[in-house]
């Protein structure tokens, strides 16, 4: 049989992962050299007598090598325990040696053939001894120096399968493998990720090379791009240049402009057609008015929304819209962008795939993104699609972040009042639309009144609202003060918005928070973010407080949903791996990139070095 037959049959799938899966325990079957109550021991033992105790068996042995007496007890004996061990029998026995009074005791130790030295032991559903088997044939120096590791890290994880005494002590001290083997399986596990993903992601020629110039829109501007914009900017023009399709993801902080990546894109793409569909009708309006302000003036563009047309879609180089456009004839496009991707729901993400998979050729595909993943996630999935994250924002945002209590109410209220007489306007985010007992916080319903009586120009919204968007828009040219869910999360653009206020924030995520907190100071107003808790001690909300990078958080949010702080009491931990951390392990996982790319040096080609960035904020 093929190695990658027995591979497969076993349940792994590649040989990385058979040399990943690492033991859970070992067995020491070395004959023990002194008595050491209290550990495992594997000793020479005569069985004098044996006699029936109802239910358990008890045998007077000897220790032939110290010379001392053993009793041995046996819990819920099978019949043939009494011929094992029936008086005269001579047993090499393995288990945990115990001091019961003056005397040794072992409680159902285990009767081995022979000494086998150290053993491994393996949570497998292959027998023990044929996992063994499998990983001594398949797990060696050189197989894994052929699979790409190096010397070093195939050394460390051959000790781990096949331990010495030495290696064995260690791992007894440390209570685990130590911090080298550690890292061993964690860059075997994501070079493993890396080869796999390389042999899984699938190459289209594209539908056109685009390659318009983007200066004249790029002098229309009355700002320049910023470092983060630029660099992205030009990712994709290499990609849209390319006879490959682009598969690229775009993950930018809200407030990062991404909308400048955008139109920078349908200027690449232009004299061909560029579709960009948006979440919702407000920002399909919204992208298609920005459009229609800095794109040069031959750019025809279109907008297309559930309850609205404008322009016409057959003669536009750009056509604007939201999932509505899935439902139309479109004319042929060439390049296809989502904006605010993660906001789709499955059957639309769906519906998308079978338009950009029409025919052999492909349109250049870009995703965008306001959801910042951490870095490493964002290396992890390179793999399969590239990623560019804008760093950084156009505007420094001055936001001052605090945890406030029931207590603070009374400056909150001058606060609000202060940013409302400079014409600024609050946002008040609920955890609930309607009460829900022992909850802990007011919901939005029962917190109307409180505010109607105290101020004026309060509006209300929520996700369910059918009004929403109507809601949403009076509110910005005339509100002060918002009331919602975190519906508001979508990135309608509120430039007056100064002060957010977050109920029940150590409810959320911090992804969430961090979503609420960009919707304001987005034109480089001061702005302030209240977290209004129970648990003003929350050690999460308070490394919150202390950064507004949202890669940073993104990250923070990982580790502190790995520690199991949790929201609501679920765990969501997306990991998918065993042995690398996605919030800790960025320079492990770059190396292993490093390490895949330089094996099949077209795999990995294109995408972010993150590592440079990485390096830099070292
Ligand atoms: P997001 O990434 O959240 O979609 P937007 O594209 O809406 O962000 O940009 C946020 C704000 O920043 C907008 O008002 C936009 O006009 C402005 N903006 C974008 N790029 C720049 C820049 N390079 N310099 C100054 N302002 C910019
Ligand atoms: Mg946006």
């Amino acid at each position: 049989m093929q190695w990658q037959e027995k591979l497969k049959k076993a349940g792994f799938s590649s040989l990385l992962e058979l040399a990943v899966y690492a033991p859970v325990g070992y067995a020491d079957t070395r004959l023990s050299t002194t008595l050491r109550p209290g550990r495992v021991h594997t000793l020479n033992v005569t069985i004098r007598h044996l006699a029936d105790r109802g239910g358990r068996l008890a045998a007077q042995a000897f220790l032939d090598d110290f010379n001392q007496p053993l009793e041995i007890t046996l819990f819920h004996p099978k019949p043939w325990h009494r011929s094992v061990f029936r008086g005269g029998a001579r047993l090499l026995l393995h288990g945990k040696l115990e001091r019961f009074g003056h005397k040794l005791q072992m409680v159902n130790p285990q009767k081995l053939a022979k000494s086998d030295g150290i053993v491994p032991r393996y949570r497998s559903k292959l027998r023990q001894d044929l996992h063994r088997k499998l990983v001594a044939s398949l797990v060696t120096e050189a197989n894994l120096i052929g699979e790409g590791l190096r010397e070093e890290e195939a050394q460390l994880l051959l000790r781990m399968h096949r331990p010495d005494g030495e290696w064995l002590a260690l791992y007894e001290r440390h209570g685990g493998f130590g911090p080298k083997t550690l890292r061993a399986l964690k860059l075997a596990e994501a070079l493993d990720w890396f080869k796999r993903m390389a042999k899984k992601r699938t190459v289209h020629e594209a539908t056109a090379r685009l390659s318009g110039s983007i200066e004249p829109f790029v002098k229309r501007l009355p700002f320049s791009l910023t470092e983060g914009q630029r660099k992205v900017i030009e990712e994709i023009a290499e990609d849209l240049a390319d006879s490959t399709a682009a598969r690229r993801m775009v993950v930018g902080d809200v407030g990062s402009g991404k909308t400048m990546v955008i139109l920078a894109s349908a200027m690449m793409a232009y004299p061909h057609r560029a579709v960009l569909m948006a979440p919702t009708s407000i920002l399909a309006r919204q992208l298609y008015e920005e459009a229609r302000k800095w794109l040069t003036d031959e750019v025809k563009i279109a907008l297309v929304s559930q309850n609205e047309t404008e322009g016409e879609m057959k003669e536009a180089h750009l056509i604007v819209g939201t999932h509505a456009l899935l439902y139309k004839a479109l004319p042929p496009a060439e390049l296809v962008m989502v904006d605010e991707q993660h906001r789709f729901g499955t059957e639309q993400r769906a519906k998308l795939q079978a338009l950009l998979s029409k025919g052999k050729k492909r349109p250049h595909y870009l995703q965008f993104s306001a959801t910042p993943i951490p870095r490493t996630q964002a290396m992890i999935e390179s793999a399969l699609v590239d990623v560019s994250l804008i760093e950084g924002t156009p505007y420094k945002k001055d936001i001052t972040t605090r945890v406030v209590g029931r207590g603070d109410w009374e400056a909150l209220e001058r606060h609000i009042k202060q940013e409302i007489a400079q014409e600024r306007q609050v946002l008040v985010v609920y955890p609930l639309v309607e009460s829900s007992e022992g909850y802990g916080y007011k919901s939005l319903e029962e917190s109307e009144a409180f505010w109607r009586k105290r101020f004026k120009g309060v509006y209300v919204t929520h996700g369910k609202d059918r009004e929403k968007e109507r809601v949403l828009a009076e509110f910005a040219q005339k509100g002060k003060i918002l009331l919602t869910t975190t519906v508001i999360e979508v990135g309608i653009s509120l430039p007056r918005l100064s002060t957010v206020i977050i109920v029940g924030a150590e409810r959320m995520g911090l992804a969430t928070l961090h979503q609420l907190r960009g919707r304001v100071s987005r034109t480089g107003l001061k702005g302030y973010c209240f977290l209004l808790t129970n648990q003003p001690q929350s050690e999460r909300l308070a490394a919150f407080c202390r950064t507004t990078n949202g890669f940073e958080i993104a990250r923070l949010d990982l580790k502190f949903r790995q520690s199991g702080d949790l929201l609501d009491g679920k765990v969501q931990s997306g990991q998918t791996f065993k042995w690398v951390d996605l919030a800790e392990d960025e320079e492990i996982v770059a190396e292993a990139k490093r390490m895949a790319a330089g094996r099949s040096p077209r795999a990995h080609s294109k995408g972010p070095d993150c590592q440079n960035k990485a390096d830099q904020n070292r």
